[in-house]
């Protein structure tokens, strides 16, 4: 394995910690945490997050990824599109309202 190599591995199992943790947080939501520690899921998702961009800023650094337009367009075409698959969900049924917003 090389550099490159490497860092992709690094830039893929950051992204695996991003979904085990927001799997934990489906499962037991966003407040709980690991029994025992005082770190919640939700405080884990955004370390792994934090994780996540420093690979990611490693591997545009050295060329070899373009840089993410992290402030533009991409990303607000990216909120539309999930606000409108959220809006087919809760037209299917499939998507409710929290529980404290159901009552
Ligand atoms: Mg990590």
């Amino acid at each position: 394995m090389n550099r490159p190599e490497h860092l992709l591995a690094c830039l893929a199992e950051e992204c695996d910690e991003v979904g085990k943790n927001c799997m934990k947080a489906l499962r037991f939501g966003l407040a709980d945490g690991y029994p025992g520690s005082s770190v919640t899921n939700a405080q884990e998702i955004a370390k792994e997050l934090s994780d996540l961009i420093a690979v990611m800023r490693m591997l545009v650094a050295e060329g070899l990824i373009p840089k993410p337009d992290l402030g533009g367009s991409a990303i607000t075409a990216k909120q539309t599109k999930v606000e409108k698959y959220l809006a087919y969900a809760r037209e299917v049924g499939a998507l409710v309202a929290p529980a404290c917003e159901a009552e």
